[in-house]
């Protein structure tokens, strides 16, 4: 069910063992089915608190907000979909946040836009 890799979810497991919450994970898979059907029908209380799939799921929605579907897809060659953690790995975490910075500061007028073309008269055309 969850589409963590091996790793991921022995890592994920190990968290949440070491967070003492394994009391709350539920014992099978069907009792962690019908948990999921009241939260999916709104009707979870606090008792269906299960930290793994919660967090198996926060996981799987963060992912969502960057892949959408994509994360639901069964690649070809592949048993399921792609795990959570590797996706997000994936990310070119530091290109984009420099890339940001880069972004703020031309808009700040830092520093000149390094992607943008001079004009052959000096940009005189220009507007404003
Ligand atoms: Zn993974």
């Amino acid at each position: 069910m969850p589409n963590f890799c091996q790793q991921h979810w022995d890592e994920l497991k190990a968290a949440i063992e070491a967070r003492d919450l394994m009391q709350f994970v539920a014992k099978d898979g069907k009792q962690a089915m019908e948990n999921m059907v009241r939260d999916l029908e709104g009707q979870n209380t606090v008792v269906d608190y299960e930290p793994l799939l919660g967090s198996d799921f926060c996981m799987s929605n963060v992912a969502m907000s960057f892949y959408g579907l994509r994360m639901m897809a069964v690649e070809e060659g592949e048993e399921k979909p792609p795990c959570p953690v590797c996706m997000m790995q994936k990310m070119p975490w530091i290109e984009w946040v420099a890339s940001g910075a880069l972004a703020e500061a031309i808009r700040r007028g830092l520093i000149a836009d390094p992607n943008k073309q001079e004009e052959p008269d000096g940009g005189k055309s220009q507007e404003s």
